[in-house]
């Protein structure tokens, strides 16, 4: 799997600290269907990386991500962020976690093994 799919699932759970809420939903969708194209073996990086670029909050985000040099410091502490209440879907199978961010949009299969997520915990 290219790493920018992984850095997109990242940062895609995080969207909601990341994002005005405006865009959180439209940002949620077009970032779903890369990782989904992506995990089909779609050469998808450079679209992930446009997408990422064209966001401030996204761009910082996976900046730090995908350069482990960066001071976690300046993240705020986790539980720190108000997230809003999007209902978590996790695999049973425990490799993927989906936040409903966008509930016009079908829940998704887990993009590694296909199993129906189930509803989880609230993160
Ligand atoms: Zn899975």
């Amino acid at each position: 799997m290219a790493d920018e799919v992984e850095l997109a699932e990242r940062v895609r759970g995080e969207l909601p600290a990341l994002l005005p809420a405006a865009e959180v939903a439209a940002v949620d969708d077009a970032l779903g269907e890369l990782i989904e194209r992506g995990h089909q073996g779609e050469p998808v990086a450079t679209a992930i990386l446009k997408l990422l670029r064209a966001h401030p909050g996204l761009r910082r985000r996976a900046a730090e991500l995908a350069d482990p040099g960066v001071p976690r410091a300046v993240l705020p502490p986790p539980g720190a962020r108000s997230l809003p209440p999007a209902p978590r879907y996790v695999c049973p199978n425990g490799d993927y976690e989906y936040f409903h961010v966008n509930t016009s949009r079908a829940i998704p299969k887990c993009p590694h093994d296909g199993a129906g997520l189930v509803p989880g915990d609230p993160a």
